[in-house]
């Protein structure tokens, strides 16, 4: 892995970089990411917002409630409607990539699961993830787990 990390949306017209450490890599089973990805769950790579830097194109803003209540606004590529990066405001420090759109996605590896209530029941969760039910109140285990993953990668 190494920064930065750069992806897009599938036509090209979208590119970004990430220029800092991602804080946490985790599956989402919300039925928002089973909707928005058109499969099983979602892949999160949760990354501090001020290192997300668009470098072609610019995305277009669409907002939406999520399942947990709160107001969650995407960065949707006006070509080809990929969503590669949702921005939630229940916390303003980090973005939320979907890392399926990362150029890259060799070293991606989910430390927790996140909405396990509504995971379809074929999902296994492998043992040591961090898991919460729903909407997690608290992302530090998420995060702790990470660096302990990290700290295990060769760069
Ligand atoms: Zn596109
Ligand atoms: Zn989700």
């Amino acid at each position: 892995m190494k920064l930065p990390l750069t992806g897009g949306c599938q036509c090209g017209a979208l590119r970004y970089e990430i220029r800092a450490e991602p804080l946490s890599v985790y599956v989402c089973h919300c039925t928002e990411c089973q909707r928005q990805s058109g499969a099983a769950f979602g892949m999160s790579l949760m990354v501090p917002r001020p290192a997300l830097i668009y470098v072609r194109g610019t995305p277009r803003r669409w907002k939406r409630k999520a399942d947990s209540g709160r107001s969650i606004e995407s960065d949707m590529c006006e070509v080809c409607g990929v969503r590669p990066v949702n921005h939630p405001s229940a916390n303003d420090k980090i973005s939320v990539v979907k890392p399926g759109t990362l150029d890259d996605t060799s070293w991606l590896h989910p430390v927790g699961h996140i909405w396990t209530r509504s995971a379809q029941p074929w999902v296994t969760i492998a043992d040591g993830s961090v898991i919460h039910d729903g909407h997690p109140a608290d992302v530090s285990g998420l995060i702790e787990a990470w660096k302990k993953h990290r700290a295990t990668m060769r760069d």
